[in-house]
């Protein structure tokens, strides 16, 4: 099994603490300085978390 890495930065446990998320059956990693680029500009992991540009759309519905 490959060592879980954040999203975002690629850094690996040994360098600074991963939430673990699962999503759509996968688990996925991300560490705390990236956690707000997956709340608020989830559009940038899209291409990491395949649908992660429509989160953004439930949460800004009027
Ligand atoms: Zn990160």
């Amino acid at each position: 099994m490959s060592e879980m890495t954040c999203l975002n930065c690629g850094r690996t446990s040994q360098d600074i603490p991963l939430l673990s998320l699962s999503y759509r059956g996968e688990t996925y990693a991300i560490c705390p300085q990236c956690l707000p680029v997956l709340i608020h500009k989830p559009h940038i992991l899209a291409q990491k978390l395949p649908g992660a540009e429509y989160f953004d759309a439930v949460n800004h519905e009027h």
